[in-house]
């Protein structure tokens, strides 16, 4: 039995499972959620390709990683605009060789940041991170917001782990402790739980989050009888409990970061924070979603200085997100060619940068025949990182955890962060000439 695993699904990503393991396969698994459960169990039932495939005639062709890597090789550095987008859903290790070969081929990375907490990164560079550590809100905190988050469905173990129900330093009775204020705009399964449930009117938090800040900054003279649909008594209501807490984390998602106002929403709830810290102690969070989406910002600052939507095509890093945005660059027909890993943007991206992504060269390594495997002229199925390969991934609140390997992968399937050395090393031949270690690795078998 492996203890003290990792889950790798959400931001939670709680190190406290134990996972029996017999003749490779996984037999159960304690202590994680639903979900987690679910991805640990589903390898028993993994139908990947045993071997990667290249599009030929229409059709896919089963090759060797060798003639794969090659292929990747000829696509990637016969490209003048590549475009390696994903990254969220893997370790650190990974994510770094990615980078690497981003500058090499002189292209553009960008992560899944900017389809979900990208605002919040705006807002953060524009005002600060009053932030703190999961163990922090487990010990101290006796008020909790979730505002537009429902981690109830997407990320269950929060609440029980860190934020409500545990027994902390400081909150010795655990949920008989803390408060929970759950700010959405319908009554989620989270607000189900909550003391308290304030309904906003969907796209007005903005307002919301401004009604507060002018309450607990200027001391309750609101005139308006109702702010983005809660009433001026609620709204002080609201203000005093903040403001009276002795420890108060407002952890906030997608619903405030893709609603009207998305970075502004962010930086006025960051300013909130800011503002209550005058009279109590307060932190801010963002609810991350995939489980190293946290890490692949924090190994692109280490790298480029920046967090996501990274250009190298002038021979140093630009950031400027909106025009070196994945979506930004498929949309305006830009990328002649595209490296995806561990996400699947065929699934998720708008219509138009779907479009023009189906127009190029796909280049796709991952576990699984997602749409946009189906759709790339190369795929090459990787092990799982965190179940197959040890690796490196940062949770929510931007503590590092190691990730543990419970499972041999079958043979002949290689960790994406092996693949992408080896793709690396191809397209510096390529390029000029440096031996390939990552072939010989190949050749020698692992
Ligand atoms: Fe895994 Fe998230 Fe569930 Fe924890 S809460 S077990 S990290 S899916």
């Amino acid at each position: 039995m492996a203890t003290d695993v990792v889950c790798p699904f959400c931001g939670t990503l709680c190190d406290d499972l134990e996972v029996i393991v017999e003749d490779n396969k996984i037999k159960n698994v304690r202590h994680a959620c639903v979900i987690g459960s679910s991805k640990f169990l589903a390898m028993n039932e993994l139908k990947r390709p045993a071997k990667p495939m290249i599009r030929r005639n229409g059709s896919f062709e089963e090759v060797d990683m060798k003639e794969a890597i090659d292929e990747c090789g000829k696509i990637l550095s016969g490209s003048k605009r590549p475009l390696l987008y994903g990254w969220s859903s893997t370790g650190c290790e990974a994510q770094s060789v990615g980078i690497e070969l981003t500058e090499e081929l002189g292209g553009v990375i960008d992560s899944t940041t900017s389809v979900c907490h990208g605002p919040s990164i705006l807002a953060i560079q524009d005002v600060g991170y009053p932030s703190a550590t999961l163990g922090d809100v487990k010990n101290r905190a006796d008020l909790i917001i979730y505002w537009g988050s429902n981690p109830m469905h997407a990320h269950p173990r929060h609440l029980s782990r860190y934020s409500v129900f545990p027994r902390g330093y400081f909150r010795e009775r655990g949920q008989l402790d803390r408060e929970l204020i759950v700010v959405d705009v319908r009554k989620t399964d989270t607000a189900k739980l909550a003391n308290k449930f304030v309904q906003v009117r969907c796209g007005e938090d903005y307002e919301l989050l401004s009604a507060l800040r002018f309450v607990v900054n200027d001391g309750g003279e609101l005139e308006a009888d109702e702010v983005a649909g809660v009433s001026r008594e609620d709204i002080l209501d609201l203000a005093d409990r903040l403001k009276n807490c002795q420890y108060g984390v407002l952890f906030f998602g997608m619903g405030l970061t893709q609603s009207n106002g998305t970075h502004r929403n962010i930086d006025a709830g960051i300013s909130l924070v800011r503002d209550l810290n005058h009279h109590t102690k307060f932190s801010i969070m963002a609810m991350r979603g995939h489980y190293n989406v946290t890490g692949i910002g924090e190994v692109m600052t280490w790298q480029t200085g920046f967090p996501f939507a990274v250009d190298f095509s002038r021979g140093y890093p630009r950031y400027n997100p909106g025009e070196t945005t994945a979506n930004d660059i498929l949309r305006r027909e830009e990328a002649d060619a595209a490296l995806i890993i561990a996400s699947d943007p065929v699934a998720h991206f708008q219509k138009t940068a779907v479009e023009n992504l189906a127009k190029i060269p796909i280049i796709t390594i991952g576990p699984d025949m997602t749409p946009t495997a189906m759709l790339s002229d190369v795929f090459i199925p990787s092990s799982i990182s965190g179940i197959e390969d040890a690796s490196t991934a940062y949770r929510m609140d931007t503590v590092p955890l190691k990730l543990h390997r419970v499972l041999e992968p079958p043979e002949g399937i290689y960790p994406d962060v092996e693949i992408l050395q080896m793709i690396l090393e191809d397209v510096r031949e390529k390029k000029g000439g440096v031996k390939k270690e990552g072939e010989k690795k190949v050749e020698e078998g692992r």
